[in-house]
């Protein structure tokens, strides 16, 4: 467990970040993977949508990156449960989504051919950022401002400490890709500067619903194999779900690619313990 020296994190060093005008916006969407950092960005974000009096605007977006063709979960076994019953803690609509193009990201990446990696992230751009467009769009369409573009903030658990192009955006920043004559799409992440322990400690203070893969040993959560996690996750991921990793296993010999390039999953298997 993360000592007290992390609790003095960014936010402590340069105050609390800005907060969108929250009064003033038709909806908020909360996106919520069901990891520990989208879990504590739902809690900031209904605290300062109930100071602004505007709780009934928000709805909770869970995006299921589906099934592999072997029909196993791409995250963790329990993730959507969990995101519901998130949602539900704080009296919330939710509402899942998935692609309409792909069953599921390990289909996605069959078709391409390739795993994606740090400069092609279609596994974001294509299952997850399409997805939440679409989904913005139903909600702007439901809404039905006229004259004037409909305000949708969206609402993601992004830290600095991530990366380094997560480290160098704002707390709040308009989204102009999502935004058009019909809205303004305002992005929120309410714990961009906070540190690992400051977010465990909320999670604790407020006893709140959190995965049960990180007491198992993960620090991330999201796809069990994903292609930026730390060897440590990789090593765990494939110990609790040997199944999948063998699938991926099989998927990169099928497809002559490795998961990744210094890091086929295969070897991943071997540091798991497992025969590869
Ligand atoms: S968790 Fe990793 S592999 Fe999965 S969508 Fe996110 S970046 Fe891609």
């Amino acid at each position: 467990m993360s000592g007290q020296m992390e609790l003095v994190s960014a936010r402590t060093v340069h105050g609390p970040d800005l907060v969108p005008d929250l009064a003033g916006a038709d909806r908020l969407v909360i996106s919520n993977s069901g990891g520990k950092d989208s879990l504590v960005a739902m809690d900031e974000a209904v605290r300062l949508a109930d100071e602004a009096g505007v709780r009934d605007r928000i709805v909770v977006l869970h995006i299921d990156l589906g099934r592999t063709p072997r029909g196993h979960t791409v995250e963790w076994p329990g993730t959507t449960d969990l995101a519901r019953r998130q949602a539900d803690h704080y009296r919330l609509p939710f509402e899942i989504r998935r692609s309409t193009r792909w069953p599921s990201l390990v289909h996605r990446i069959r078709a391409r051919g390739q795993f994606p990696h740090f400069l092609s992230r279609f596994c974001t751009s294509e299952m997850k950022r399409a997805v939440a467009h679409r989904f913005v769009t139903e909600q702007v369409n439901a809404l039905g401002v006229t004259g004037r573009p409909a305000r949708i903030v969206h609402v993601m658990g992004f830290r600095a400490e991530e990366s380094r192009a997560r480290a160098r955006r704002p707390a709040v920043e308009v989204d102009s890709r999502a935004s058009s004559g019909r809205r303004t799409v305002t992005q929120w992440y309410p714990v961009l500067r906070w540190s690992t322990a400051e977010v465990w400690q909320r999670i604790r203070d407020r006893g709140l619903p959190y995965h049960w893969a990180y007491d198992a040993g993960m620090s991330r959560l999201s796809c069990s194999l994903c292609v930026l996690a730390s060897v440590p996750d990789l090593t765990c991921a494939a110990k609790l779900r040997p199944e999948l990793a063998r699938e991926y296993a099989d998927l990169e010999e099928e497809l002559g690619v490795p998961f990744r390039r210094e890091l086929p999953m295969a070897e991943v298997i071997r540091r798991a313990g497992g025969a590869a």
